[in-house]
């Protein structure tokens, strides 16, 4: 488990959350379940909920609490859309299965709010639209293609210029941008608590402090333990993401787990809160190593950036973090950092989620690339209909691939970092 986990308490949604904490039991002793799910972030949660919704009783496993991972800890941004845009999934993916994947990426935010609307779940969601914001010329002009294509599909995008995002977001720094207004936020621990909540009202278990130490087969199905019991289930669905360990097999090398930092601000004083990402606007960059950003219900400035790639926190991109938010605004030179955290997000060789089947019963979905509030939601659900049998996923379900240099991670990445930094000041678009 990654040594991060001690930032979980200071992220800002941990003192915001309006949804209370499940306080689940501990899972001990012995028992049988149809469907178990090893981890208690959107994907385990939306899955839970999904198969419960449909008269399944599973039984989710959680090491520490709910959204404990990346689910409790990202900046709130529910964007829709998978990294690749519609035209080349159409080209990878043929026009069938293409179109599939187009309806699944544009309509993951709609999924997000509506379980929200559904439930009741206090998160403070708002549906203000994401502005994806140029950092160059090139980058500019990829994002209108971008753009152009959500558009020829009837999505209502805006093309936004410099003088455009300044306005609405009180930076004049980038060369101009797209809004999607399919995108909104939320508080993302209590968008976590309130779909466990509502799992569990349907039907699901949930068991907090019940890391799985071992996975075997058994017969027909798995065997399940946990430090304090055993859990047999005819299915497994494994949704640890960026906190994967060796339970399957290659799954751990298939990722790469990197962290993602966020920084809070003090609460602004009302002139600045009408200036900068004002009215629930969210927006991330389009240089490699970007910036995300937004202001939280109470008013403060929420600003994200790259994390470390091990798992210790490295407290001096903080510093870094603090310094790219005063050049994106400089009128928070001086305002006071209250808070800063960091989690991890798991990235695949090729840009999209991945789904598993590696053996008769055992699924496994992650990879969300930093962008899973809305897919790992949308792939929750995909995997509730799958493992209850009623519709095999649209997506493609691949072999688990480790990546060759997997030991080499760390500095193999910090390398690539170094050489995405100058890209990036290039003006290269990613
Ligand atoms: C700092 C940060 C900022 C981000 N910002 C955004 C954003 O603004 N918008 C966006 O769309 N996405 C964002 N993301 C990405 C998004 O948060 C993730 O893609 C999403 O939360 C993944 O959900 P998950 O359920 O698959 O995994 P996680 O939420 O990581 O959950 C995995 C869970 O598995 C549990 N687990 C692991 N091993 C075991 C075990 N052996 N037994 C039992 N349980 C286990 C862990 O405790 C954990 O709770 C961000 C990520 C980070 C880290």
């Amino acid at each position: 488990m990654a040594s991060s986990a001690d930032s979980f308490d200071r992220a800002l949604w941990w003192k915001s959350s309006q949804e209370p904490p499940l306080n689940a039991p501990v899972f001990s002793g012995t028992g049988e379940a149809d469907i178990a799910i090893i981890g208690g972030g959107y994907t385990g949660l939306s899955a839970a909920l999904h198969l419960a919704e449909a008269g399944h009783r599973p039984v989710v496993l959680e090491a520490r609490h709910v959204g404990f991972g990346a689910t409790g800890r990202n900046g709130g941004q529910v964007i829709p859309g998978l990294k690749h845009d519609p035209d080349e999934l159409l080209a990878e993916f043929g026009p069938n299965q293409g179109q599939a994947l187009i309806d699944l990426a544009g309509g993951a935010a709609d999924l997000v709010f509506d379980l929200v609307d559904r439930h009741q779940i206090i998160c403070a969601p708002t549906r203000s639209g994401w502005i994806q914001a140029a950092h160059s010329r090139q980058a500019l002009t990829r994002v209108m293609n971008r753009a152009r294509q959500w558009q020829e599909r009837g999505v209502p995008v805006e093309l936004l210029t410099q003088a455009e995002i300044a306005a609405r977001t009180g930076t004049n720094i980038y060369h101009g941008g797209w809004r999607d207004p399919r995108a909104g936020s939320l508080n993302p621990l209590a968008y976590a608590r309130g779909l466990a909540r509502a799992a569990k009202a349907a039907g699901a278990s949930i068991f907090e402090s019940s890391s799985v130490a071992l996975l075997k087969r058994k017969g027909a199905g798995w065997e399940i333990r946990t430090h304090e019991g055993v859990l047999n289930s005819r299915q497994v669905l494994v949704a640890t993401n960026g906190y994967t360990s060796d339970l399957v097999p290659g799954l751990k090398q298939s990722i790469l787990p990197v962290q993602s930092m966020l920084i809070a601000t003090e609460v602004l004083p009302a002139a600045l809160r009408d200036k900068i990402l004002p009215r629930g606007v969210v927006l991330s960059e389009t240089r490699k190593l970007a910036f995300y950003m937004r202001q939280s219900i109470d008013g403060r400035l929420v600003f994200g950036g790259r994390g470390s790639v091990g798992t210790q926190e490295r407290a001096e991109l903080i510093g870094a973090l603090s310094a790219g938010m005063v050049r994106t605004f400089p009128d928070l030179q001086g305002t006071r950092i209250e808070t800063s955290w960091s989690g991890h997000l798991a990235l695949t060789m090729d840009g999209l989620p991945h789904l598993h089947a590696p053996e008769p019963g055992l699924f496994v979905a992650l990879g969300y690339n930093g962008r899973g509030i809305a897919l790992s939601t949308a792939f929750g659900k995909i995997a509730a209909l799958w493992l209850s049998g009623e519709a095999d996923p649209v997506y493609p379900v691949t072999p688990i691939k480790p990546i060759g240099w997997h030991r080499l991670r760390e500095p193999v990445m910090n390398i690539g970092i170094r050489w995405y930094w100058l890209k990036d000041r290039m003006g290269f678009a990613s």
